[in-house]
């Protein structure tokens, strides 16, 4: 047996820590820690990176979708599409601006908003989509853009899981009207606490992010609209500075566990690629990467029949870490109990994902001896074994 964390930051950051005491020591003596230059340094290299104008350094992923929606002047009265199977900070900025959600399903084989569903949701005041590229998979950004000029939405990308993805060729975060990423540390760029970007090549929207960043202030202390403080700070930017140039390197890691996954399960009972058509009596699907340039934030299973919490507890004993991303579909969240937001009705992919989804130690320094236990423990369970 041997033990492989679901997760573990400790390799990564041990092989930097030299750089980031230099780092630290250098913020700690320059004596400016709220924002500055190391910031916009920071922000300059993210925005080459992912090939957009402008990128805003800001507190969390959580606050540059909290941002992005208020600079887009969404709220009370306003609705904004969402997928229903995702992380809540998705549907929480947006009602926490007073405005609805409207829950979209998800596509079965690629987790990402269905835009067949979304195209039946859409109503007369339905202001935005905000499409999630989840688990590290970009959605077709072309057919969102159509979609999305069709129906004269904004559109928010929920980026927090895709930093560095790619649909032919294109980076998320680049074709929206904004996009939104986070640096929370189980990210691919993770950082040693809270911070998250926005990024937007429409001039004016990149004013007006940057204004309400610093509570609407300009000139200073004259408040020209009721923004907050949305900033990041110089250290985490940093810090996340020297991780940077990394990222390339740790997503094509984290692919080639993928590939490994893909080739020592292939083929063996029970187990298939999560593809339309597949074999509807296999215990476990393979995640597929569709869009060929994503980024595996997680590798997250499909374990149907009811057997997915067998699963969790046959891996749990041969202390492999996994996880259930998500439990309960958006819709049926506590906090939305009431609310008359639309679409909650017809969100059944979501909610039957919830029930049959378990994501497997992905990250970029998973050790050979660790993924091919992973591998055997999977082709394990799906061959009848019990233990
Ligand atoms: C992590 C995450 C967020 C929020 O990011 P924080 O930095 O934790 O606030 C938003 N959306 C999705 C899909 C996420 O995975």
């Amino acid at each position: 047996m041997i033990a492989v964390p679901l997760l573990d930051l400790g390799p990564q950051n041990r092989a930097l820590e030299a750089q980031f005491e230099i780092a630290f020591r250098e913020v700690l003596r320059s004596n400016m820690f709220i924002m500055g230059p190391r910031l916009e340094a920071f922000e300059k290299d993210c925005a080459t990176f992912l090939g957009v104008k402008h990128a805003l350094g800001v507190s969390s992923g959580t606050d540059a979708l909290l941002l992005a929606l208020m600079a887009l002047g969404i709220g009370e009265g306003d609705e904004v599409l969402i997928p229903s199977f995702t992380f809540f900070a998705t549907a929480g900025s947006v009602a926490r601006l007073g405005a609805s959600p409207v829950w979209v399903d998800v596509d079965p084989h690629h987790f990402n908003i269905d835009l067949a569903d979304a195209a039946r949701k859409v109503g007369p005041r339905t202001r935005a989509i905000m499409p999630v590229h989840l688990f590290g998979q970009s959605c077709d950004l072309d057919a969102l853009q159509g979609f999305a000029s069709a129906h004269n939405l904004k559109v928010i990308e929920d980026a927090a899981q895709s930093m560095g993805a790619r649909w032919k060729g294109r980076s998320t975060m680049s074709s929206g009207d904004f996009g939104a990423t986070s640096f929370f540390p189980s990210k691919n760029l993770g950082g040693m606490g809270d911070s998250g970007l926005v990024t937007t090549s429409d001039d004016a929207l990149a004013e007006r992010a940057r204004m309400l960043r610093v509570h609407g202030m300009q000139p200073k202390y004259y408040h020209r609209e009721i923004g907050a403080n949305f900033r990041m700070d110089p250290l985490q930017a940093a810090l996340l500075h020297l991780k940077l140039p990394h990222l390339p390197g740790f997503n094509c890691s984290r692919a080639g566990n993928a590939n490994f996954y893909h080739a020592a399960l292939k083929g063996r009972a029970g187990i298939v690629e999560n593809r339309p058509g597949a074999d509807k009596a296999a215990k476990i699907l393979l995640p597929v990467d569709f869009s060929g340039q994503g980024i595996w934030n997680q590798f997250t299973l499909r374990v149907p029949h009811g057997r997915r919490d067998a699963l969790k507890a046959f891996l749990t004993a041969r202390k492999i870490g996994c996880e259930i991303y998500y439990p309960i579909p958006l819709h049926r969240q506590e906090c939305f109990a009431g609310k008359s937001y639309r679409g909650a009705d017809s969100a059944k992919v979501s909610e039957s994902l919830a029930t049959e989804v378990l994501s497997i130690p992905i990250f970029p320094e998973l050790g050979s001896e660790q993924r091919q236990w992973v591998a055997d423990s999977l082709a394990d369970f799906a061959a009848g074994k019990t233990e």
